[in-house]
């Protein structure tokens, strides 16, 4: 069966050729992004396998459709790219990997609070450059704080077990309360009232009709001045623009992003010869509060073995009739 992998790079290749073994699957690397126009590229293939920045619009799927992919295999926990309604209505199945690692996205959201905390970015260009002074760069103690956890599921609970290990305090939001967080300690709030008492604030939550602009002008409002916002979830979570009138009036005193509402355009890809284009994403680049990683949380070895393996399994079995990890409506 052919299966055609969009957006893929390099250290995809090593762990899906490592991880399809001796198995039928005859396996296309396509480093281009799936949208409409490279939606072609995917003639005669069964089988798609997408990224959380591939296009997977109604339009997108009836291309597909039309060239014979019958499975749209997603490499990736997250499905808010794509149109099932379309899907549904096309005849095509999708399947994703609901779980890889925890841990990899979690103890991502965990180094860019202690980077923003310690100012690592700052310190690492300052000793570079044989400048060994220390203004500017003090820190606190995670040890007593109070840190919100909004979603918290797999990703969520990952996260509140490492920062309860640092002795911080644990608050909670989310519609259903996991027992393992009230194991922890962690005390369940409305969302206003976890963002008043948090010092440090983290989104592990999907991104659905309910979550866009979770954060906005008027949640960051409601912060304690000079919180931390951490963002390892969806960049749509956050209103962005309203981020920079938080950060310049110093409402927000640290910010960690992992995802960007905009950076399908942009992310994955080598542009430090062109222009920046996007005037927000190059004002935020600016204050010495802020570091952006480039949906990077994933990234462990461990975790693009699981992909590897999860996605291969997902192909295998719907082939065979007996599909696993359908994403449905
Ligand atoms: P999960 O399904 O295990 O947990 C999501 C939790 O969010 C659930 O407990 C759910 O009840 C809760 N939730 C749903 N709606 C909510 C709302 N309105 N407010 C608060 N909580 C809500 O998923 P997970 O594996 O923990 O992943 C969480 C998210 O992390 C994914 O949806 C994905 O967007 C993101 N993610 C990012 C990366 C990355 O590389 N940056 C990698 C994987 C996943």
């Amino acid at each position: 069966m052919r299966v055609l992998l969009f957006s893929s790079q390099h250290y995809d290749q090593e762990s899906f050729t490592q991880a399809t073994g001796h198995s039928a699957l005859d396996l296309h690397f396509q480093p281009a992004r799936l949208t409409l126009d490279t939606a072609p590229l995917a003639q005669g293939y069964e089988v798609v396998c997408a990224f959380i920045n591939d296009e997977l619009d109604a339009q997108v799927l009836q291309r597909l459709a039309a060239g014979g992919t019958r499975l749209i295999a997603l490499r990736s926990a997250g499905y808010n790219h794509v149109d099932l309604a379309a899907a549904q209505h096309l005849g095509l199945a999708v399947v994703r990997v609901p779980a890889y690692s925890p841990h990899a996205v979690a103890e991502h959201a965990v180094a860019l609070i202690l980077a923003l905390n310690r100012r690592l970015h700052r310190a690492y260009n300052r000793t570079r450059e044989g400048d060994f002074t220390l203004h500017g760069l003090t820190g606190f103690d995670l040890h007593g704080k109070t840190v919100g956890v909004v979603g918290t599921g797999q990703i969520g609970a990952a996260f509140a077990r490492i920062m309860a290990g640092f002795g911080c305090e644990l608050l909670a939001y989310d519609p259903y309360p996991n027992p393992e967080l009230l194991a922890l300690g962690a005390r369940y709030l409305e969302l206003p009232d976890l963002l008043r008492e948090a010092r440090i604030i983290s989104l592990h939550c999907p991104l659905t009709e309910h979550t866009r602009h979770l954060i906005n002008a008027q949640s960051l409002s409601q912060l304690q001045p000079g919180a931390m916002l951490i963002n390892t979830g969806r960049g749509a979570l956050v209103d962005t623009p309203a981020l920079i009138d938080a950060l310049k009036s110093g409402q927000l005193g640290y910010l960690g992003l992992d995802v960007y509402e905009e950076e399908a355009q942009l992310f994955f890809e080598d542009r430090s010869d062109l222009p920046l284009q996007d005037d927000v994403l190059a004002r935020l680049l600016t204050f010495p509060n802020v570091i952006i990683t480039a949906h990077q949380a994933f990234l462990t070895r461990e975790a693009l073995d699981a992909i590897a393996a999860t996605t291969l399994d997902n192909i295998i079995r719907w082939a065979a009739g007996n599909p696993q990890n359908l994403v449905s409506g």
